[in-house]
């Protein structure tokens, strides 16, 4: 069998930081392939950064190697290993024109003036900011230095684009619109991206797939619906949504998502072969398309049930209710959760 050429691939990446008593980033290997969006996901200090940075060439490895189709480029310099990067942060030059930050690559690469008024008015268009190729950083919004830094990015073609959190500083509609920009330019360019973020959200809809950091190891890798729906730890089911989360058995926990799982007043209406446990309301959030109903269960554990508009308003805090799923919609983890001593 032969390894997977192209693509990005990681083999037993550590990163330990001189001081630190835990390495950032702990004997991670993953492979990326060509043209896929991944995503890192996890919480703040989990590693995600200092894991694209390793890959980026920003931060130098502790031990493992990092190839990009199949050539080794760990010990290369940032600006030969052809990656685009974004961070949150904008970081465009003060001092120069959109038009002459998108062409900075370019032209630092020495491409003919013609191809890079060509590329430049491309990739402007994609980010749709056609009509500003003469403005200056200071004169745009947040939202829009933030489009021009994607476009400076991938105007070189560089072998993948990399974004560390690029939509952690913009409010919350902003965001929406450059995810799906974002989404588009993936498949436009057809271009490997790969993505960090700490917002679950973003990264279910975003990616093609998902590694979930914690303690700067990946926890688990896989679709977005496989997470979701077929989480392998505890940490996962929590931290890629909301649950019911029941300890049925000693050792584990049994996560059932809020989508699944169907309210009754009584036990005539469940049908035979669901499971079902006894719960009371203790909340109802109407959200507009749908309402979320809080739940909490006999042993005190919180759960939650997602009803469409127009359901819900027979359920009110303090109601006592039958919760049932199917039992293909379970999830079975081991129970790491340990009670404060
Ligand atoms: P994330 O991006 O997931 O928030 P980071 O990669 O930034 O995580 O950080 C992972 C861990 O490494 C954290 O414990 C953080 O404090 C530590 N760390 C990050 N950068 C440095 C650095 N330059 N020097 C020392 N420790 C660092
Ligand atoms: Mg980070």
């Amino acid at each position: 069998m032969t390894e997977p050429m192209t693509g990005i691939a990681t083999t037993r990446v550590t990163k330990s930081y001189p001081g630190s008593e835990r390495p950032a980033v702990h004997d991670v290997s993953l492979h990326i392939a060509d043209g896929e969006f991944m995503t890192f996901l996890g919480p703040s200090g989990s590693g995600k950064t200092t894991m694209l940075s390793m890959i980026a060439g920003f931060t130098p490895l502790s031990a493992g190697s990092i190839t990009v189709d199949g050539r080794e480029i760990s010990r290369l310099r940032p600006h030969r290993r052809e990656l685009g990067v974004v961070f949150q942060q904008y970081a465009l030059f003060p001092h120069l024109s959109v038009e002459r930050n998108v062409a900075f690559g370019l032209a630092q690469r020495k491409r003919p003036k013609a191809e890079i008024d060509r590329r430049v008015g491309e990739v402007l268009e994609m980010v749709g900011l056609s009509g500003m190729r003469e403005r200056f950083p200071r004169q745009l919004s947040g939202g829009q230095q933030q489009r021009v830094a994607l476009a400076r990015a991938v105007a070189y073609e560089p072998r993948a684009l990399l974004l560390d959190e690029p939509l952690a500083a913009l409010d919350k509609r902003l965001r929406d619109q450059l995810q799906r920009e974002i989404a588009h330019m993936h498949r436009e360019l057809g271009m490997t991206f790969l993505f960090v973020t700490h917002d679950q959200q973003e990264a279910l809809t975003l990616s093609d797939r998902i590694a979930v950091f914690n303690e700067g190891r990946i926890e688990q890798l896989g679709t977005p619906a496989e997470l979701y729906e077929r989480p392998r730890t505890l940490f996962v089911a929590q931290f890629l949504g909301e649950s019911n989360a029941l300890r049925l058995r000693p050792g584990e926990v049994t996560i059932v998502r809020p989508e699944r799982v169907t309210l009754h007043t009584g036990d005539e209406s469940v049908a035979a072969g669901q499971q079902r446990r006894t719960a009371t309301v203790t909340d109802v959030v109407y959200v507009g398309d749908h309402s979320r109903i809080w739940l909490r269960y006999a042993d005190g554990a919180r759960g939650c049930a997602v009803l469409g508009a127009g359901t819900a308003h027979e359920y009110r805090p303090g109601s006592e209710v039958v919760v049932a799923w199917r039992p293909e919609h379970e999830a079975v983890v081991p129970d790491t959760e340990r009670s404060p001593a």
